[in-house]
C-alpha cells in the first residue's frame, strides 16, 4: 500500500477541484481538498468523497455482458466487439445508416480521452441521429455564442473574482459551483463581491441556497425570463445608457427589438415590478463592472435560445464583454478554439431535421426530445439500433417513461457504460470502461468556461484491472470495426489499433495540443506539477479571438432577432402564458446529488429524504397539505408519487423537484440507489414541450397537478 498522497482533479462536476487522496487499508481512500490547487485552493464539496464509492461499488461492472433470458452474462472483450460490430453493421445495412443512433452523456464533457475518441466512432457510424445531454442543458448557450462569435465554444465567462454587479438568472451556483461556469468554491467567491462592496442580485422562483448569500433576490414566474431580459435592454436603450465596443454591429436592430418590451408591459407577466426593473438596469448598466450570468432555469425552458442571446447582449451594449469584472473568455493551455474542425467544431445550424418533428441539428446532434418518436415511428430512417455512452437518458430527459418505452423496442442496443441503470438495462451487450481514478485526467472542456487560466493534468491513481478497457480503447475497437469489412479489414484494424495505442493515443494528442496552445506548455511539464498551474487572471482577448468572418460581433443575428416575434405572441399577447389553474413545475439542484450518477453511493443518500417537491405554504393551504405528507403530481405525459415540503422559499404558483431520481424500474443493478429511489421529474416534463427555436427541452415552467396522495 502507498500512503503517499495522491492528487488529481475531481471529475464528477464542472467545479474541476484538486483533491488529495491517501489510500488507507480495507478499500478506503481519505479524500480532502488539494491546499495548492492554484484554483480550488483546498474547496471541495461532500461529493469528493463519493469518488471512493463509485471505484469499489460493488455493483460497478468491470467486464463486458450480454442480456439473455436467464439475466447477465459475462462475455470476452472480443466475443461482445464482434457481436455489437455484427449487429449494427446488420441493421445499417438492412435499413439505412441513420437505423443507428447515439447518445452521449454528461460524464463525457468529463472525460478527455472519450471526448477526443466519440467523433471518430460517431463519424464511422455515418448516421443523423446523434444525441447528446446537450440539448437536455447548455445548448442556448453554443447557439448563441456561434451565431454572436462565430464558434459555439467561444463561451462568455462571469469574471466573479473582479466584478462589482452580478445579476444571477434561473441558477444555484452555491450549490453548482458555476455551471458552465467553473468556480470552485463559489460560496466564497460570492461573499468576496459583497465584501468589496459589490452586489449580487438573483432572480429565480426559489429563494435557493445563492440567495442567502445574495444582496437582493426577487422572484419570478418561470419560463419569463425573456421578457425581464427585454425590459432591462429596452431600459438601458431607452436612458441611453449603453457603450458597446466598436468591432460590434447590430446594435439599432436591437434597440428596435427592445423597444415595445417596456417595464410596465412585463411587469404583470414576470411579477416583477416595473421600478424594479428599472431600478436593476440602471444600477447594472452604472456599475464599476457588471455581468449577467444565466443557468439552467434560462437555458431550458421555452425561450432557452433567446434569454441565452440577451444575456450576451445586455452584457455587450452596457459595455461589459471582455473586460475584467465582466464577462470575459478563458484562454485554456489545450485550446479548443485552435484545434482542427474534425475534434472541435465552429458549430452549425439547421442542416437537417429530425424525421418526424422536423427539430433542427445543432453542431451535428438533433435535439434528444426527439429521440424516443424516432425510435417508435415506423418508416424510412427509424432508428433501430442505438449506442449510448455514459449516458442515462430514461431518467434525465423529457417524457423519460416513453423514452423507456422506446428503448425497450429497439432491435439492439449497445453501452459503454459501468452501471446497468434506468437506460442500460436496455442494452443487449454492455461494455464497461474503466473507471476515473484508473486513468489519466485532464479537463479538455472544463477549463474553456473556467473564472480563471490554470492547467492541471492527473496521474492514474489505480492500475486498472487485467482484462479492463478504457471509453477510448472501446471507442477506438469499435470506430476501427465499423470503418473495415472482411479478412482484410481485420488486418488494417491490427495495424490501426497497434499505431494509435504507441503513437497516436489520448496522451499524445493532449501533448501536442498543449504544445500549440497559447500557454506553450507540455504534458511532461504538467506531469511535474501535480496541482496544477496556475496561467493567470482572465485578459481582454477581443476582437482577435472573435471566429466571426469579419472579426465583428454579430449582436443582431436575424434568426435570434426573428425569433421575438414568437416571445411577443405567447407571453406579451397569447392567454395561454397564463397558468390555467396549473402549478408550474421547476427543477432543483442538490448538493449530493449529480444528475443520476451518484445515487448508488451509500453516503451520498442517507439522512433524511431528498427527493421532495417544494410548495409555498398559501398552495399548500388551498389543498390541505402538510410537510411531509404524500402528494399525487400530475402532469400532461405522466404521474408521480412523493413527499411535499411546504416552505417559504418557492413562490407562490410554482413547485420545485430535483432531478437524477426514479431508481425503482426493474431491472437496473444499482442496489443501493434502488432503496433510496424517489421518483423522477422527467415522467413529468413533457417531450412536446420544446424552445422551438433550437429543439432544447423546455423542463422549467411544466404545468402540474398536485393532490394529496391517498
Ligand atoms: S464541487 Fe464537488 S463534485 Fe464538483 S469538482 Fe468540486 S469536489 Fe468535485
Amino acid at each position: 500500500m502507498n500512503n503517499s498522497p495522491h492528487y488529481r482533479t475531481c471529475n464528477l462536476c464542472e467545479a474541476i477541484c484538486g483533491v488529495e487522496i491517501v489510500v488507507e487499508e480495507f478499500q478506503r481512500l481519505t479524500i480532502r481538498g488539494d491546499k495548492d490547487d492554484p484554483f480550488s485552493r483546498g474547496y471541495i464539496c461532500p461529493k469528493a468523497v463519493a469518488l471512493q464509492d463509485i471505484h469499489y461499488d460493488k455493483d460497478r461492472l468491470k467486464h463486458p455482458v450480454r442480456r439473455t433470458a436467464r439475466g447477465w452474462q459475462r462475455i470476452g472483450w472480443d466475443e461482445a466487439f464482434a457481436e455489437v460490430e455484427q449487429n449494427l453493421k446488420r441493421i445499417r445495412s438492412q435499413h439505412g445508416r441513420n437505423s443507428l443512433a447515439t447518445y452521449l452523456g454528461n460524464p463525457t464533457v468529463h472525460n478527455y480521452a472519450a471526448l477526443l475518441f466519440a467523433p471518430g466512432f460517431i463519424r464511422s457510424l455515418r448516421t443523423r441521429n446523434r444525441f447528446s445531454a446537450t440539448s437536455v442543458d447548455q445548448l442556448a448557450h453554443h447557439l448563441a455564442s456561434f451565431m454572436m462569435f462565430g464558434h459555439q465554444l467561444l463561451l462568455p465567462v462571469p469574471d466573479v473574482d473582479r466584478t462589482q454587479f452580478f445579476l444571477i438568472l434561473g441558477a444555484n451556483p452555491a450549490v453548482s459551483n458555476g455551471s458552465m461556469m467553473t468556480a470552485p468554491g463559489m460560496a466564497r467567491r460570492l461573499e468576496e463581491i459583497r465584501k468589496r462592496g459589490g452586489k449580487v442580485v438573483l432572480i429565480d422562483p426559489r429563494r435557493n441556497e445563492t440567495a442567502r448569500l445574495a444582496s437582493e433576490h426577487l422572484f419570478i414566474r418561470p419560463g419569463t425570463d425573456v421578457l425581464l431580459l427585454l425590459a432591462l435592454l429596452h431600459v438601458v436603450f431607452a436612458e441611453g445608457l449603453t457603450r458597446p465596443a466598436p468591432f460590434t454591429k447590430g446594435v439599432e436592430t436591437v434597440a428596435k427589438v427592445v423597444a415595445q418590451f417596456t417595464p410596465e408591459k412585463v411587469a404583470p407577466i414576470t411579477r416583477i415590478g416595473a421600478d424594479q426593473i428599472r431600478r436593476l438596469a440602471r444600477e447594472f448598466a452604472a456599475a464599476e463592472s457588471a455581468v449577467c450570468y444565466g443557468r439552467i432555469g434560462l437555458s431550458t425552458q421555452e425561450f432557452g435560445g433567446v434569454c441565452q442571446w440577451l444575456i450576451n447582449v445586455l452584457n455587450i451594449v452596457t459595455g461589459n464583454l471582455d473586460r475584467p469584472g465582466g464577462a470575459m473568455f478563458a484562454l485554456p493551455a489545450f485550446d479548443p478554439l485552435s484545434a482542427p474542425e474534425s475534434v472541435a467544431p465552429r458549430g452549425s445550424f439547421a442542416r437537417w431535421h429530425s424525421r418526424v418533428r422536423k427539430l433542427p441539428e445543432f453542431g451535428g446532434e438533433l435535439p434528444v426530445a426527439a429521440l424516443a418518436e424516432e425510435i417508435l415511428t415506423e418508416g424510412p430512417g427509424q432508428i433501430k439500433a442505438l449506442v449510448t455512452l455514459a449516458g442515462n437518458p430514461a431518467l434525465s430527459t423529457p417524457n423519460g417513461r416513453v423514452l423507456d418505452r422506446a428503448l425497450a423496442s429497439l432491435e439492439f442496443m449497445v453501452s459503454i457504460d459501468f452501471y446497468i441503470n434506468e437506460t442500460t438495462r436496455h442494452a443487449h451487450i454492455i461494455l464497461p470502461p474503466t473507471n476515473t481514478l484508473e486513468r489519466g485526467h485532464y479537463d479538455l472542456a472544463l477549463h474553456l468556461l473556467a473564472v480563471r487560466n490554470t492547467t492541471k493534468y492527473s496521474q492514474p491513481l489505480f492500475k486498472p484491472g487485467d482484462d479492463t478497457r478504457h471509453d477510448w480503447e472501446i471507442l477506438a475497437e469499435l470506430q476501427s470495426r465499423m470503418s473495415t469489412n472482411g479478412a482484410a479489414g481485420s488486418l488494417v484494424r491490427g495495424v490501426r489499433n497497434k499505431f494509435i495505442k504507441q503513437f497516436f493515443g489520448p496522451e499524445r494528442i493532449l501533448d501536442l495540443g498543449l504544445r500549440f496552445g497559447p500557454h506553450h506548455l507540455t504534458l511532461r511539464k504538467l506531469k511535474q506539477a501535480p496541482h496544477g498551474i496556475d496561467l493567470g487572471p482572465l485578459t481582454p482577448c477581443l476582437p482577435k479571438r472573435l471566429r466571426t468572418a469579419d472579426k465583428s460581433i454579430d449582436l443582431a443575428p436575424e434568426i435570434l432577432v426573428k425569433d421575438v416575434e414568437r416571445v411577443r405572441v405567447r407571453l406579451l399577447d397569447d392567454a395561454a402564458a397564463d397558468s390555467n389553474g396549473h402549478l408550474l413545475l421547476i427543477g432543483r439542484r442538490q448538493l449530493r446529488s449529480n444528475n443520476s450518477w451518484l445515487h448508488n453511493s451509500e453516503r451520498m443518500v442517507k439522512g433524511k429524504e431528498r427527493c421532495t417537491m417544494l410548495m409555498h405554504p398559501d398552495d399548500a393551504a388551498d389543498r390541505d397539505l402538510m410537510s411531509g405528507q404524500n402528494v399525487l403530481v400530475r402532469s400532461r405525459v405522466g404521474e408521480i408519487v412523493l413527499p411535499v415540503e411546504v416552505t417559504e422559499e418557492m413562490m407562490r404558483g410554482v413547485v420545485s423537484i430535483p432531478h437524477g431520481w426514479g431508481h425503482d424500474r426493474s431491472g437496473n443493478r444499482l442496489e443501493v440507489a434502488q432503496q433510496h429511489a424517489g421518483a423522477s421529474i422527467n415522467d413529468l416534463t413533457d417531450n412536446q414541450a420544446i424552445d422551438a427555436l433550437c429543439g432544447t427541452a423546455a423542463f422549467n415552467g411544466t404545468p402540474v397537478t398536485v393532490i394529496a396522495h391517498t
